[in-house]
């Protein structure tokens, strides 16, 4: 038996819920790993499981992205082996710890140029960034030189959704919620920028576009921005809804979308891109070699040991993060 450490909740609720508990790991089954991490991803998708948003079954563990050294093999595990550098983004839940057994066929080898804080932070928030500027397309896809809105430009996701839409040539139009927060955004290649708190989104947008508005809006602040991202598409515009840091979206009356031009909504998640081991890889690999080649950077602002976990979550959901953040094991 190999034992670890890991984050357990017993119900939803805040950030005082979650404890470090000791367990007891087996061998790895067929199709399996156990991996002992280095660092692990914090990203706000925990927020809503450890807060209820998105319902875990009870008790829980929490975190969904890692890296650190694969420590042994299951049967039938063909892409990894005992002491390969590894890092992940998966279902199911459970990554804060120090070590886990998991399925194999989510973990990828981490190149030896990029540092396990770095694997640790890039996985979840970087295949994220990379399937809605690449996969989430409107009709005719996007062009060189087109308009897209993202918002919360400057925090994990934002950050290299900024730096890879730079890279790919379009014009991305972030917000966020501080003058400094914008600064950053535009620094990581935002053509332009719009401070949420106090400027009118859709207002300025039509102001940066000529009136037209943009292709594609990238909402994951939900609720106090969905009017505004849908006011600011241009006819036929496609609006990604991929987050609710504020709160969920409440229902829509689909009339608001022929209303408003033609509009076309989707609500994506990167676990239906990453439902298989090829898929992974592929998305993976697109994404070392971004980062590898300067294109990306993982700009890890945070860190916090283990143990201080709920304080690394007050601090996402008080909205002082930047970048990415990660626990160090
Ligand atoms: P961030 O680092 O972007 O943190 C969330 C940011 O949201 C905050 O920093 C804040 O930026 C902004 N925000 C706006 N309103 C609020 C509010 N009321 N409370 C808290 N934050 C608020 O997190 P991540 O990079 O981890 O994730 C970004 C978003 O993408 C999340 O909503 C996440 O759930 C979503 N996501 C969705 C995925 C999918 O496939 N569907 C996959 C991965 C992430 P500011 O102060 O600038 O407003």
């Amino acid at each position: 038996m190999t034992s670890a450490q890991a984050v357990r909740i017993e119900a939803p609720g805040d950030a005082g819920q979650m404890k470090l508990v000791e367990l007891e790991l087996g061998e790895p089954g067929p199709g399996e790993i156990r991996i002992r991490h280095v660092a692990c991803g914090l990203n706000y998708i925990d927020i809503y499981h450890r807060s209820g948003v998105y319902p875990l079954p009870m008790p829980s563990g929490l975190g969904m992205e890692a890296a650190g050294v694969i420590e042994a093999v299951g049967e039938g595990v063909e892409h990894l082996r005992v002491g390969d550098r590894a890092a992940y983004a998966s279902q199911p839940v459970g990554a804060y710890c120090t070590a886990r057994v998991m399925p194999a066929r989510c973990v990828v080898r981490l190149p030896d140029a990029i540092s396990f804080e770095t694997g640790a932070a890039m996985m979840l928030k970087g295949l994220t960034a990379q399937y809605l500027l690449k996969k989430t397309l409107p009709q005719g896809g996007l062009q060189h030189g087109d308009h897209v809105l993202f918002h919360a430009a400057a925090g994990g996701v934002g950050l290299i959704a900024c730096n890879w839409a730079r890279a790919l040539g379009l014009q991305l139009i972030g917000t966020a919620g501080s003058d400094e927060k914008c600064a950053l955004a535009l620094a990581a290649g935002a053509s332009h920028v719009i401070n949420y708190r106090r400027e009118d989104v859709a207002a300025r947008v039509r102001e940066i576009t000529g009136g037209r508005g943009v292709k594609v809006v990238y909402d994951s602040v939900g609720a106090d921005t969905w009017n505004a991202s849908l006011d600011s598409l241009a006819p036929f515009g496609l609006l990604a809804s991929f987050g609710n840091a504020s709160g969920v979206v409440p229902p829509v009356a689909l009339g608001t979308l022929s209303a408003k031009g033609s509009l076309y909504v989707t609500r994506p998640t990167l676990f239906t891109h990453l439902a298989t081991r090829e898929s992974t890889q592929a998305m993976a690999d697109e994404l070392f070699a971004v980062v590898l080649g300067g294109q990306v950077q993982i700009r890890v602002e945070q860190r916090y040991p283990l143990a201080e976990v709920a304080q690394a979550h007050r601090d996402l959901e008080a909205r002082t993060t930047v970048g990415s953040g990660v626990l160090l094991v």
